[in-house]
């Protein structure tokens, strides 16, 4: 894996661009919000953008069976204790209380045969990890799912 500083905007910019046609086609709102200037970190920066992609689709997938506005939230983000990040949120169903805790283990889907795999946030936890940052849900308001990714600033954001 090749490492090296990376500006969390493109990589972010890169996953919104192999996922656009696909929110396109299936009418969602896709709202972005990327801080001002490059917010550095060390990374391999293909994987930060599967992580990114990988959020984006599964919330694609979440707004499939919605009948209202369908609306997808990109935002990077600068804090000062040294980390940064992204987050992508949506207004889908969110996920129920019960199998939060089971999201990020491997194979665990609740998408049919042949649709989810189950692998998507298992391996985006990993390589979040990887890059000794985090990944976490929480819940939208009013409904919803937003995962945040944050990561150590390069410098300590400096
Ligand atoms: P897959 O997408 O193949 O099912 P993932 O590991 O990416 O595998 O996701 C695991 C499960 O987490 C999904 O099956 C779904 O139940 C839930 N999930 C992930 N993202 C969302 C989201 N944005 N909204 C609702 N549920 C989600």
């Amino acid at each position: 894996p090749s490492q090296g500083e990376v500006d969390l905007n493109n990589a972010v910019r890169a996953a919104l661009e192999v996922t656009a046609y696909g929110a396109r086609s299936s009418g969602i709102m896709i709202e972005t919000d990327l801080i001002r200037g490059a917010l550095s970190v060390m990374a391999d920066s293909d994987h930060l953008t599967q992580v990114a992609a990988n959020l984006l689709v599964n919330s694609q997938h979440a707004l499939a069976a919605s009948t209202g506005d369908k609306r997808i939230k990109v935002r990077t983000f600068r804090r000062d204790n040294g980390k940064c990040g992204f987050l992508v949120e949506d207004n889908g169903p969110g996920i129920p209380i019960n199998i939060r805790h089971r999201i990020f283990e491997s194979y665990f889907t609740t998408k049919p045969v042949g649709v989810g795999t189950g692998i998507g946030l298992s391996i985006s936890k990993s390589i979040v990890e990887r890059h000794k940052g985090r990944i976490w849900y929480e819940s939208a308001f009013p409904t919803g799912a937003r995962f945040v990714v944050e990561l150590p600033a390069v410098n300590g954001g400096a």
